[in-house]
């Protein structure tokens, strides 16, 4: 199955008891107690169901990310991304709805009384087909493909972020991809249609005041009672919930995380009530807590999963989210350059624009690297999410680079280069600083999503040779194991055996040559310079594991340190094939410059004489309208503009 077709319908979940997971396992050996093991394994086991809706050639362990690095050939081809091919009629959808945002904008109508994106412009959205574009088309949508949805929501940015951002909220977190993937039948014809109409827009409630990082310590539950289930509890920060709309809500049933569609009452009521607070990101759509009590579900709006839980249903919508992020970011970080250009032409200090200081120029170039980055991983993604791929890791790279490089680019480039009017209301900076830093924690923080892709990476390592040597231990009575104690050895020899042999072998691999295709000189170094590191990884890795053994999950800043090395390499090659194949000469060179950048992060070399001058030439280019992606983009009037 892939991300984007759901399965078949899913008869009821056959209750087993649960066996303990990788994580459990090793964290009871590691001394953890009985109850963060239970919890870790409960995490751990609703990712072993996720992999379970993916056929076996799209789960984690034959993803790009995984193969790059544990087998002994990267698969180059799996790290292009598609051409964008949309369909006539949802291409008609897209230019129809950026349409709908900008006449609003002009008018003055985007937003009603309490500054959030009015009900007459969604409903205009509704009515020319926005909220069906991920709705397969037997129900009432237009099935975009990722590919061009989410190329489709760095356009939408440009127009409007939070717009951009409601298209994901409802599409890929919201009720839409919970019921597309998991509904059944039933489900999907009671739902869907309403949903792709934008008759019902959608929100996703998970987060509860007590349980954000820690899913496992969600609260809110729901008994089945006289054919409905009642649910008592509390959410918090739900994005676009407003009293009539559709809710994926995530509450415990039977000590288990279940997701029930709940169409919410038209007014507040001793069942439902919204939490208001005052919240400064995302303020031009609505966030509010959620308080039920007793707040009665149909029992048919049960989501069930022949494998897995709630979390299971959580996690597929996130991973799309996350990709939607980044194309967002790359709207937005347009935005900002786009404002930086006339203002950096204008201002003159020292005798001299801006514009025309090494300084300056090198902000407009990295800020041209980081839109051209983001641009390759979400290309790239979502091909892989339309080919079926599960994508748990690539996704989490475009998340944590998108969301990082938006904060990056607020603060060190586009502040940085407005000085004080940055500050001053009515600019975009200061106006919208909350919305360009928000996305490093919403659908999970970068750090805690760094130590998931780690997690991922070394699972299926973990599992076929440190697993039987934990148990082997755990049957000695050992603690840990130490390689030059040959009393240890001994008494592990067996479970040693396949271990040794993968390490052998693996310091003997002869790695085979990646063939790439016809590539500009720096871009094919770029290249070449990820695929070697992520190759050289799996000793690193092994041994990293080997050092802290079962107590590896407390080795946080190591696991994240080698996460970020990889996502770092990962991004630069993603880049460089996607820069390859562009026409565009500036969109090739701010490429170059951001996967510079990177090769320095990780080789830790002073930036060479070269660097700075590619950084200038490109920034120059820039600055003299080189970058055609903001072409036609009216930034805001320069504010406390003087007589030059
Ligand atoms: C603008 C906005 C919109 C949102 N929209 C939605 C929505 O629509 N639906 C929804 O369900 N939720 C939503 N959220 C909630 C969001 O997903 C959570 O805020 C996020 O997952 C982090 O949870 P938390 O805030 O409870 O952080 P906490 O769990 O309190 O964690 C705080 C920090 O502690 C650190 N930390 C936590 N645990 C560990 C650990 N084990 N090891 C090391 N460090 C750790 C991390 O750095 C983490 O960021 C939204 C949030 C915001 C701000």
């Amino acid at each position: 199955m892939s991300a984007t077709s759901p399965p078949k319908d899913a008869p009821p979940p056959v209750e087993t008891a649960p066996e303990a997971s990788f994580a459990e396992t090793a964290l009871k050996l590691g001394g953890k107690s009985e109850d963060e093991a239970r919890r870790m394994g409960a995490i751990d086991r609703a990712d072993d169901q996720v992999e379970h809706l993916f056929q076996p050639q799209y789960q984690t362990v034959n993803s790009p990310i995984h193969r790059a690095i544990w087998e002994r050939q990267l698969p180059v081809e799996l790290f292009e991304a598609s051409h964008e091919s949309t369909p006539p009629d949802v291409r008609q959808v897209m230019s129809q709805s950026l349409e709908v945002v900008r006449r609003n904008r002009h008018a003055g109508t985007l937003f009603n009384s309490e500054g959030k994106i009015a009900e007459s412009v969604l409903q205009e959205l509704a009515g020319v087909g926005y909220w069906g574009l991920l709705v397969d088309r037997q129900y009432g949508g237009y099935g975009a493909p990722l590919r061009s949805f989410m190329s489709f929501l760095t356009q939408m940015a440009l127009v409007d972020p939070t717009t951009a951002g409601l298209a994901s909220v409802h599409g890929c977190i919201g009720a839409v991809d919970p019921v597309r993937t998991f509904g059944t039948e039933e489900q999907k014809e009671r739902f869907l249609p309403r949903l792709a109409s934008g008759e019902k827009l959608s929100a996703f409630a998970l987060t509860e005041p007590c349980a954000g990082s820690d899913l496992t310590a969600l609260r809110t539950r729901a008994r089945l009672e006289d054919g409905r289930y009642l649910v008592t509890g509390e959410k918090l920060f739900i994005t676009n919930v407003v009293p009539g709309r559709t809710i994926g809500l995530v509450c415990l049933i039977d000590d288990k995380p279940a997701v029930l569609i709940a169409d919410l009452p038209e007014r507040e009521n001793d069942q439902f009530k919204l939490v208001k607070y005052g919240l400064h990101a995302l303020k031009h759509t609505y966030n509010r807590g959620i308080i039920f009590k007793d707040f009665p579900v149909p029992a048919e709006n049960l989501l069930r999963v022949t494998k897995g839980n709630g979390l299971t249903i959580a996690y597929h919508g996130l991973n799309l989210g996350r990709v939607a992020l980044c194309a967002t970011a790359a709207g937005n970080m347009r935005l900002m350059l786009a404002s930086m250009l006339p203002w950096s032409k204008f201002r003159v200090t020292y005798g001299e624009a801006i514009a025309k200081r090494e300084l300056v120029r090198r902000r407009l170039a990295r800020l041209a690297g980081l839109i051209v980055a983001c641009d390759a991983l979400v290309a790239w993604c979502s091909t892989l999410l339309d080919q079926g791929y599960r994508g748990e890791m690539e996704c989490i790279v475009a998340k944590i680079f998108g969301s990082e490089s938006q904060k990056e680019a607020a603060i060190e480039l586009f502040m940085k280069t407005h000085g004080g009017r940055a500050f001053l209301h009515g600019h975009l900076f200061g106006d919208q600083v909350h919305e360009f830093l928000a996305p490093c924690i919403y659908e999970g923080e970068g750090e805690m999503l760094g130590m998931a892709l780690f997690k991922s990476l070394v699972k299926q390592h973990g599992t076929q040779y440190f697993e039987p040597v934990g148990k082997a231990l755990a049957a000695a009575g050992m603690k840990t194991f130490s390689p030059a104690n040959p009393v240890h050895a001994w008494k592990l020899r067996k479970a040693l055996v396949p271990y040794g042999t993968w390490w052998v072998s693996e310091g003997f691999a002869h790695k085979w040559r990646t063939e790439l295709g016809p590539m500009a000189d720096d871009l094919r170094e770029h290249a070449l310079v990820a695929i070697r590191g992520l190759q050289s990884l799996p000793l690193e890795i092994s041994a990293t594991m080997r050092k802290h053994q079962l107590k590896l999950a407390d080795r946080q800043c190591r696991m994240s340190e080698l996460s970020s090395r990889v996502q770092k390499l990962v991004v630069m090659l993603a880049t460089s094939l996607y820069a390859a194949k562009q026409n565009d000469e500036t969109v090739r060179m701010a490429a170059d410059v951001v996967c510079q950048d990177l090769a320095r992060e990780l080789n830790g070399k002073r930036p060479s004489d070269r660097y700075f001058r590619s950084m200038n030439d490109l920034g120059a280019k820039i600055a003299g309208g080189g970058f055609a992606s903001i072409a036609g983009l009216h930034p805001d009037e320069i504010l406390m503009k003087y007589e030059t």
